[in-house]
C-alpha cells in the first residue's frame, strides 16, 4: 500500500531540492502519494497568510511531511513558519545527525553525532515585547518590583521559558534515542551556571532521567560555550548531545560545519504520532531558482522519512547511492568539489539524476 505523506516544498531553494529528494526517494521503488501543500512568502502573496490551515491539516492527517526550507525575514515581518509548524503540531524533538561521508572536504574524517534539540520552547516560544510599546513599558515596570532589578526603558524583553515537563520528555526521548540506535553516551548542554531557574532546571532533570538509564546509557554535562570549544578540539569524544532549543539550533549548525557544511546535514521533527523531516540549512534566497545548491541534505532528510515510515531496505538503497555519488566525487554540487569554480560541478537536478542512476545500477 501506499504511503501518503505531505510534501511542502517550501520557498528560495526548497522547490529545487524538495523535486530532488522526491525523486530519488521514488526512485526506491516505494510508492508515496504526496499531497503537495505550500506555506511560506509565496503563499503569503496569495493567501494573505504564510500557513494556511490546510499545511497543517494536511500534516495532521497523513502523520509524516517533508518540508523544504522557508524563509524568516530577519528582525521584522513576519515570525517563522518553520517554528510555527513545529509549535502547531507539538514536534518537541529535533533530531540533526551529523555523519561524515567519504569524499566530503571537512578538517575532519569519522565524525559521528547526533543532536537532539528540544523544538517546543526556550527563546523560541514566539513571546517578546517591542521596544517602546506600553505593554513593554509595564512590563519592565513590574519586573523592577518583583526582581528589584533595572531593565533599561528602551529595552525589548523576549522571554524563555523551560519546563520540567519539557526537559523530561527531551531528555528521555536522547535516552531512548541512544538505547534504541546502540550510542554509548547522551551529553546535556546547558548554561545552568548563569542561567539557574531555566538552564538549572534542564539540567537537573536531565540528571533525574539520567538515572533510569544507568548502566545501559553513559551520561555526561557540558557548558554550552566549552560545549563549542570541545566540539572543535575533540569531536570523537562525543555521541548524542541534547540541547534546549537555541543552544541545539547553534551547535546543529557547528556540527554541521564539522562533517563538511550544510549541503549534507538532515534533520527530523519528530513529535509523539507526526513527523516533519527537513534539513538544517534555510532557505539559501541568493541561489534561488540557480539549480545550484547541493540537495543531499534534503535527500538524507528522505532516508530519515523512509526509516520513519519502517521502510529501512529502501532507506538503506538511497543512503548508499548518496555515498558511493559523493564519494565519486564526479557528479556533485560545486560545495563538495574541492575548488567551488571547478567547472565540472553539476547542478541540484543532475546531482539527483546521478544519485537516481546509482539507485538503479
Ligand atoms: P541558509 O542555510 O539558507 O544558507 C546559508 C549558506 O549556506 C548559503 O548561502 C550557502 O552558502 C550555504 N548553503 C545552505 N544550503 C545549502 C545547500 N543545500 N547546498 C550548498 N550550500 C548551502 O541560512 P541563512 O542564509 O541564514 O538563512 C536564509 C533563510 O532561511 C532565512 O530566512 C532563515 O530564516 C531561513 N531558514 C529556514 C530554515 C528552515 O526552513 N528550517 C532553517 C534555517 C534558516
Amino acid at each position: 500500500m501506499a504511503h501518503r505523506v505531505t510534501l511542502i516544498p517550501g520557498d528560495g531553494i526548497g522547490p529545487e531540492v524538495s523535486d530532488a529528494a522526491r525523486r530519488c526517494i521514488e526512485a526506491t521503488g516505494i510508492k508515496i502519494e504526496w499531497d503537495i501543500v505550500n506555506a511560506g512568502q509565496g503563499v503569503w502573496e496569495t493567501t494573505g497568510t504564510v500557513l494556511p490551515d490546510t499545511v497543517i491539516e494536511s500534516v495532521k492527517k497523513n502523520t509524516v511531511a517533508l518540508k523544504g526550507p522557508i524563509i524568516t525575514p530577519i528582525g521584522e515581518g513576519f515570525r517563522s513558519v518553520n517554528v510555527a509548524i513545529r509549535h502547531a503540531l507539538d514536534l518537541y524533538a529535533c533530531v540533526r545527525p551529523a555523519r561524515s561521508y567519504e569524499g566530503v572536504k571537512s578538517l575532519y574524517k569519522n565524525i559521528d553525532l547526533v543532536i537532539i534539540r528540544e523544538n517546543s520552547e526556550d527563546l523560541y516560544a514566539g513571546i517578546e515585547f517591542e521596544e517602546g510599546k506600553d505593554q513593554t513599558k509595564s512590563l519592565i515596570e513590574s519586573i523592577g518590583k518583583m526582581s528589584g532589578k533595572k531593565i533599561r526603558d528602551d529595552s525589548g524583553i523576549s522571554i524563555k521559558p523551560i519546563s520540567r515537563f519539557a526537559c523530561e520528555r527531551i531528555v528521555r526521548f536522547a535516552f531512548e534515542y541512544a538505547l534504541y540506535h546502540n550510542r554509548k553516551k547522551v551529553t546535556a548542554v546547558h548554561k545552568a551556571n548563569i542561567m539557574k531557574f531555566t538552564d538549572g532546571l534542564f539540567l537537573r532533570t536531565a540528571r533525574e532521567v539520567a538515572l533510569r538509564y544507568e548502566g545501559k546509557v553513559k551520561f555526561e554535562e557540558a557548558i554550552v560555550d566549552n560545549m563549542a570549544m570541545q566540539l572543535v578540539q575533540k569531536p570523537h569524544n562525543f555521541d548524542v548531545l541534547v540541547l534546549p532549543n537555541l543552544y541545539g539550533d547553534i551547535i546543529s549548525d557547528l556540527c554541521a560545519g564539522l562533517i563538511g557544511g550544510l549541503g549534507i546535514a538532515p534533520g527530523a521533527n519528530i513529535g509523539e504520532t507526526m513527523a516533519v523531516f527537513e534539513a538544517v540549512h534555510g532557505s539559501a534566497p541568493k541561489y534561488k531558482g540557480l539549480n545550484k545548491v547541493n540537495p543531499t541534505a534534503m535527500i538524507l532528510s528522505g532516508v530519515l522519512m523512509l526509516r520513519y515510515l519502517k521502510e529501512e531496505a529502501a532507506a538503506s538503497k538511497l543512503e548508499e547511492a548518496v555515498k558511493s555519488v559523493i564519494a565519486e566525487g564526479k557528479e556533485v554540487t560545486y560545495d563538495l568539489k574541492s575548488n567551488p569554480i571547478d567547472p565540472t560541478a553539476v547542478g541540484t537536478s543532475q546531482m539527483a539524476d546521478a544519485i537516481i542512476k546509482k539507485i538503479r545500477d
